[in-house]
């Protein structure tokens, strides 16, 4: 089918919540995407931070096409390979505990927050439920994980919403502690904010905001959604503050292109949910976790992050030498990138590079947000630069 045909059919059928941009998608090879009309495109996107592999590779694809011939699914009331070696691979490279499999990044961030809310409920009663996360932060779509998301135009329409969530201002602790009291059970952060805008946290105010919280034993949770599974060049971004976190989440780029989320839980809270007390139908099945199992043993190797580090230093050198005025400032770690414009003219820019042959996000009210594909290589960053240099001179 061609754009037109396709673009009427979504229109007539499919629920109207998202603005989607006028290309339909149908096959990619490496960071490359092509379209319904043959277009081609170097992808700066990964479908939000998930195809971190790109397109077709040849393992992952192997491996998911096996899988398939073998088993995709059975219920979590069997055991079943892929997720144990997946459970030990996370828990091996973290110094963590255990995991627990989700479908979603919100799914595993429900799952967080119930753990933490457990935990401390065992330990303090069920006086001490309060959640902390950060302005700006996003955690999800769920109705706990919307409250737990610290932008108001989240908590529209949908009352009554859960209860227990506040808000600390990012990179100013004195701020962030007068939302302390003796409720609180828990933190969340995103290490790099990244719907918010590609804002990563000062390491100091990570770095006060743990030690005041393991003082008090509440708990720090890391959302690693977005950042984690080698993004900013190392498996998960905390291990770039200093910090070693109670609980994290991921997903987007666990799987690779197939959904999956996780919970790292610390020896602390490894035991905190127990037998019927957290679960999920397609958690964890067979056809997700080997799919991870294989992003996994290519993303979690030294020379991979060492390569998704330099390229993404390379990126941000080549966007800061273009000198233009319509980039205020570049930003982030790995490849993960955020890139300051004008809120006006971000629309025109994105639309443009698309003509050209570039797709990337935006992020916040004024950032362009670059999450490649990790296999990017470095002439593909260069083409793309190429024609960020035509549209932003
Ligand atoms: C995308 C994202 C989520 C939500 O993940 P879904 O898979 O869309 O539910 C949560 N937290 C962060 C930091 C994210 O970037």
């Amino acid at each position: 089918m061609h754009l037109k045909e396709i673009e009427a059919l979504e229109k007539q059928y499919v629920l109207q919540t998202y603005g989607r941009n006028d290309i339909a998608l149908v096959s990619g090879k490496g960071a490359r995407l092509y379209d319904s009309e043959g277009k081609e495109y170097i992808d700066l996107t990964s479908g939000i931070g998930v195809n971190c592999l790109g397109y077709q590779h040849p393992q992952l694809t192997d491996a998911i096409c096996d899988q398939v011939q073998h088993l995709m699914h059975c219920s979590n009331l069997f055991y079943s390979e892929p997720m144990t070696l997946v459970a030990k691979e996370l828990v091996e490279s973290t110094g963590m505990s255990r995991v627990f499999f989700s479908n979603s990044g919100a799914e595993a961030n429900e799952g967080m927050i119930k753990a933490a809310r457990k935990y401390s409920f065992d330990h303090y009663g069920k006086d001490r439920y309060k959640i902390v996360t950060l302005r700006q932060s996003f955690h999800g779509r769920t109705m706990t994980t919307l409250m737990a998301t610290g932008q108001d135009k989240f908590h529209q329409y949908f009352y009554p919403f859960p209860e227990g969530f506040d808000y600390g201002q990012p990179n100013d602790f004195d701020e962030w502690k007068t939302h302390i009291d003796e409720h609180v059970c828990a933190v969340i952060m995103e290490m790099i904010q990244g719907e918010g805008g590609v804002v990563p946290l000062d390491p100091s105010f990570v770095q006060q905001v743990s030690a005041y919280c393991k003082e008090r034993d509440i708990l720090v949770c890391v959302d690693e959604v977005q950042t984690g599974i080698g993004r900013t060049g190392t498996l998960f971004c905390y291990e770039q503050y200093g910090i070693q976190p109670d609980i994290v989440s991921m997903a987007k780029g666990l799987g690779g292109g197939i959904p999956i989320g996780a919970i790292l839980f610390s020896e602390k809270c490894a035991d905190t949910l127990q037998v019927g007390q957290h679960g999920s139908t397609f958690g964890g099945n067979l056809l997700a976790c080997r799919s991870a199992q294989t992003v996994l043993s290519i993303v979690n190797q030294p020379s991979f992050l060492k390569d998704v580090k330099e390229k993404g230093e390379y990126f941000r050198e080549q966007l800061r030498s273009l000198h233009s005025l319509a980039i205020h400032d570049v930003r982030g770690l790995g490849l993960m990138i955020g890139v300051g414009v004008d809120p006006d003219k971000r629309s025109d820019y994105v639309k443009q590079l698309q003509e050209k042959g570039v797709l990337l996000l935006t992020a916040g009210q004024d950032t362009l947000r670059i999450l490649p594909p990790l296999i990017i290589t470095k002439e593909e960053i260069d083409q793309a630069i190429a024609c960020m240099k035509e549209v932003l001179q």
